[in-house]
């Protein structure tokens, strides 16, 4: 069975052998099939009255998994689905509460709690390590999803409605607000975005895959309640559910619980309906845009897009054969497809491309080029058919073909963090598409049939591309290029639309926005009545494990002097290695180059191979060699600065040996000297960059805020935040790298000391002694140097700085960061439940209930010495930086009760609850020595949380702000535009000191 897993016990077994006829509590078992290779059975039933099926995975695995799926296709653009989801979350019959999901986030052990929407489903997924647990989020998720309450209001407030600018001004512009429509306002910022949503509107146009599933902000208004409430009745139907279960608690429990909630439903007649995209005889060719600042430069932006609907997702060798063909082509650095493109320098780097079958029903091919000019489109087009040409002429090698497998390998074997999700994703693809859901879960038998195939057929790749691929005529080139014009004609364009709207409105109809503007506001502003709160399951702290889960670890000192870890979980066949050094001492200018040799790493050469051939060995022997840095601190009083870089690999047991020639010839010679090729690196990383702030705005202002706050904050700073961007545009932008490739090397030689490594390994018996064997030898080859702390200064920035970082986007990232007592405090464990407390009872509250922000939060980090307030995708500034302002005053007049305490000691607690999953254990283990966070210490903070009582927290809390808010920084990031009219509301003392992501704003 797969997992260690203290929690299992033998009465979690199903007691009856199940087989398929037998009918318990109305549900009939359709078949019992053992899946050796997932160390699991599975039964798949349905329930007689209502016509509901599950499918229960039963193993030992003590992370339970409970998931309603529909199929939900999309009927336009106004994102029905997503709003949908949004409401069915928001109060059900026995539940009456304003927001169910977000109060069992604050009060359960869920490991894993969510709703998604995909373009033609939607899930309803919790998972919990606790049994009683689980069936809790189990029954608020029922309750949500077959008993919402689906108020027009909640409608309003989630969907979209009409507000004025000035609150109670009826003089005011009219504007629309709601959490999906900012949403999907925010999801669109990023061009990336924009792409995606332009192939799947192009590529089918005539099936529910080329509508919105999410909702274009241009379209959602027009949805109304009357199509909301009838969307419901035709789709959330337990006829039309699929119940997926997964873990340890035995079927008949399920059954149990469902059959009681299944019981007076008669079977119903599905709508779901996915059409086929009738095909293409023409290739077509489509242009877009997407929006940059006005007098931007479009230099260098354009996409660059091939798309092919390639086959049926139910043809599952065929979908064995193109995920293998995907590797082939584009699976490493030196894979044809990725080399002509790059070698072609028609644009900057690969992207939107692979093989898609997330689909129910079609599958996808693409390859595209990012960081181009309209104008190529034509000579990509070419690259990219006479590069297939080439690979169909040729064939494909018997190496190149056991690289794909060995790494499609990986995805099939792998015990991921959310591994349940994992499988459910797998299943419900064929479940929705109508076909086996075990399906694709046998994976060892379609790679072993792909094997055959190409054994007996080795042209059998060849003929696949020619078909599928170069003859197909139901391709599509896409172009999508900036335009620094379409915002403001759009805005301009909304606004005469709202001017107009207004003038059409009587001036009842305009009070009557004003009243139920105040109406939701009021809704909004009112908690959730004692009474309400009190139908919720509720775990109590007595329920919780009295200690955190421990990675069962065993440390050992080679002959070197080095510190060999090895964790005992279970790990399916695949092996896992962190070679670690620390880096005190490390330069402080060669700080920033980190992320570059990272990129070296991935896509250089070593040892005397070119990057086509490291490449190559990469992709035939492991699943990826990364390189990454960490900064930390101990958690003894020492709080001593923890500084990592660390490379991580994983490989299969029979490629042991080959796996680790390939990482030691990147650990001792990775190689920088291919000027051309790293040229090539320079421009891919600057597109990167230049991406960051719309796609990683909340971390990078995080950074920003928080680089005068510590050695560690400064360094964090320089490797990760704003100065990396402007690094790139310098670097790539110059002519001669020697003094570059100076510092790389720099870098590589810097690591090359024994008395700097520290190794996790998480895998098989025998992989872990050519691993010992190899890490002695490696280390007996490296210097003997003592480790002494080199001077860091960095500069004192002003206190209290108040910043602006503007760049293209139409959302705001609001953040505050001051600082905190450190980790060894005995305040600590208080400050993180007190931490959670104000998070999810205040910020997210104000910042995304009645701020319509996506997200929003505040928390207490004990290592980075930090209190750090945020907000995701968010319309506002100035009144997100007055909920951070005012939490003092909040906790002050808060009053909390020990029951809000206690929710949030369980949510806090959670974190020691963690499933342990293979590959992020050996992570997680590595850092946990390296800090000195001892099982003891593990131990301590979590009885210290459990204790935690009402008292101490508001005392902590507000002592924490107290001294700390004064010497608090900001940093927003956003458009230009909005961060100066943040100041013109604010203006003086509170204003922001603005300045460009980008030089010059990227013009
Ligand atoms: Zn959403």
């Amino acid at each position: 069975m797969p997992y260690p897993c203290k929690h299992s016990s033998m009465n979690s077994f199903n007691s009856v052998a199940l087989s398929a006829g037998q009918n318990i509590y109305g549900f009939v078992v359709s078949r019992v099939v053992p899946m050796p290779r997932l160390r699991s059975t599975a039964i798949e039933l349905i329930h007689q009255g209502s016509g509901a099926r599950v499918l229960h995975l039963h193993n030992e695995d003590a992370e339970n998994l409970f998931s309603v799926t529909f199929p939900t296709p999309p009927p336009d653009d106004t994102g029905l689905p997503h709003i949908m989801e949004h409401c069915v979350l928001a109060g059900s019959k026995r539940f009456p509460v304003k927001d169910p999901f977000f109060e069992m986030v604050k009060c359960s052990m869920a490991t894993f709690i969510n709703a998604m929407t995909a373009s033609d489903c939607t899930m309803y997924p919790v998972c919990s390590n606790v049994r009683q647990d689980f069936f809790n989020l189990a029954e608020v998720y029922w309750d949500a999803v077959f008993h919402p309450i689906l108020a027009p209001n909640t409608f309003a407030r989630e969907g979209h409605h009409l507000e004025f600018s000035r609150k109670g001004d009826l003089s005011s512009d009219l504007i629309i607000k709601g959490i999906v429509y900012n949403e999907m306002k925010g999801a669109r910022s990023s061009p990336d975005a924009k792409v995606y949503d332009a192939i799947d509107k192009n590529l089918w146009p005539n099936t529910p895959y080329g509508k919105d599933s999410g909702g274009d902000p241009d379209v959602i208004p027009q949805l109304t309640y009357e199509q909301f409430t009838r969307y419901y009745d035709d789709f959330y139907h337990p006829s039309n559910a699929c119940i997926f279960l997964y873990g340890d608690i035995a079927t008949e429990d399920h059954l149990k619980f469902l059959s009681q909630r299944l019981a007076g439903y008669s079977p119903a007649a599905s709508k779901a309906c996915l059409p086929s995209q009738p095909r293409w005889f023409e290739p077509r060719v489509k242009q877009d845009v997407y929006p940059v600042g006005p007098g931007d430069a479009t230099e260098g932006k354009t996409y660059i897009v091939a798309n092919w609907l390639v086959g049926n997702s139910r043809d599952v060798d065929e979908v064995f054969a193109f995920a293998a063909l995907e590797r082939v082509l584009l699976g490493n650095q030196g894979a044809p497809l990725r080399k002509a493109l790059i070698d072609s320098k028609l644009g900057q780097d690969v992207s939107h491309s692979g093989f898609v079958a997330s689909g129910a029903n079609e599958t996808s091919f693409h390859i595209g080029l990012k960081g181009s000019e309209p104008d190529r489109a034509d000579a990509v087009l070419k690259v990219i058919m006479d590069a297939l040409g080439d690979v169909a002429d040729q064939g494909v090698t018997a190496r190149q073909f056991d690289a794909a497998v060995q790494q499609l390998a990986y995805r099939f074997l792998e015990i991921d963090t959310n591994y349940p999700l994992t499988l459910l994703s797998m299943a419900q693809r064929m479940w929705l598409a109508g076909a086996d859901p075990l399906l694709w879960l046998d994976a060892d038998r379609h790679l072993k049939n792909l094997k055959k195939r190409f054994e007996d057929a080795p042209r059998f790749f060849s003929e696949l591309i020619d078909e599928k691929l170069l003859d197909n005529t139901h391709r599509l080139l896409l172009v999508v290029r900036p335009d620094g014009a379409v915002q403001a004609r759009k805005d301009a364009e909304f606004a005469a639309k709202m001017q107009s709207l207004k003038q059409s409105l009587s001036d009842d109809r305009l009070k009557q926005i004003a009243a139920s503007q105040e109406e939701l506001d009021g809704e909004l502003n009112a908690p959730n009545s004692p009474q309400a709160l009190a139908t919720l399951p509720q775990l109590q702290v007595r329920d919780l494990p009295r200690k955190p889960r421990h990675i069962p670890t065993t440390a050992e000192t080679l002959a070197t002097g080095a510190t060999l870890l090895r964790n005992d979980v279970f790990a399916n066949g695949i092996n896992y290695l962190h070679v670690s050094f620390d880096l005190t001492g490390l330069p402080v200018e060669l700080y920033p180059y980190l992320s570059l040799y990272a990129e070296c790493v991935r896509k250089m050469g070593a040892a005397g191979q070119d990057y086509v051939a490291m490449a190559q060995r990469m992709a035939d022997y492991t699943g990826g060699i990364g390189f990454s840095t960490a900064l930390n601190s101990r958690v003894d009083e020492s709080a001593g600065l923890v500084s990592q870089a660390t490379f991580s690999t994983k490989f299969l047991d029979d490629n042991t040996d080959k796996a680790l020639e390939v990482l030691r010839d990147f650990i001792f010679a990775v190689d920088p000297r291919d000027v051309a090729r790293l040229k090539d690196i320079l421009i891919q990383e600057r597109a990167y960059q230049r991406m960051r702030a719309a796609n990683e705005g909340m971390g990078i202002a995080l950074r920003h805020a928080a680089r005068g706050f510590g050695i560690d904050g400064y360094l964090n700073h320089i490797t990760d935040g704003v100065p990396q961007i402007h690094l790139y545009e310098t670097l790539a932008a110059e002519a001669n790298v020697d003094g570059l490739i100076a510092r790389i090397e720099a870098v590589r030689d810097f690591l090359l000391n024994r008395r700097r490594v520290t190794a996790s390994f998480t895998g098989s018996a025998k992989p872990l002694e050519i691993v010992r064997a190899n890490l002695g030898r490696w280390t007996e080859q490296m210097s003997d140097k003592p480790v002494a702390p080199g001077k860091i200064d960095w500069p004192a920035w002003q206190i209290a700085p108040r910043e602006g970082l503007a760049a293209p986007m139409n959302v705001a990232y609001c953040t505050m960061v001051m600082p905190a007592p450190h980790i060894s405090s005995p305040v600590a464990p208080v400050l993180s439940v007190g931490g959670r407390l104000l998070s999810l009872g205040y910020v997210l509250e104000e910042v995304r209930f009645k701020g319509t922000a996506y997200g929003g939060g505040c928390g207490y980090s004990g290592s980075s010495r930090q209190f750090a307030f945020h907000s995701y995708r968010d319309p506002w500034i100035t009144r997100t930086l007055d909920v951070y302002q005012r939490s003092l005053e909040h906790i002050r007049q808060a009053n909390w009760q020990q029951s809000d305490v206690d929710r949030a000691i369980i949510g806090t607690a959670k974190e020691g609850e963690r499933p342990i999953r293979p590959g992020p254990a050996t992570g997680a283990a590595l850092m946990r020595h390296l800090i000195g966070d001892t099982p003891d210490r593990r131990e301590n903070r979590h009885a210290r949380i459990l204790a935690t009582t009402a008292i101490e927290v508001r005392a902590a809390m507000i002592e924490q702000l107290e001294t700390n808010m004064p010497q608090a920084a900001t940093c927003v990031v956003s458009s230009r535009e909005k961060l100066e009219q943040a100041n013109n509301e604010t203006g003086g003392t509170s204003s922001l000191r603005i300045e460009d992501v980008l030089p010059g704003g990227g013009k």
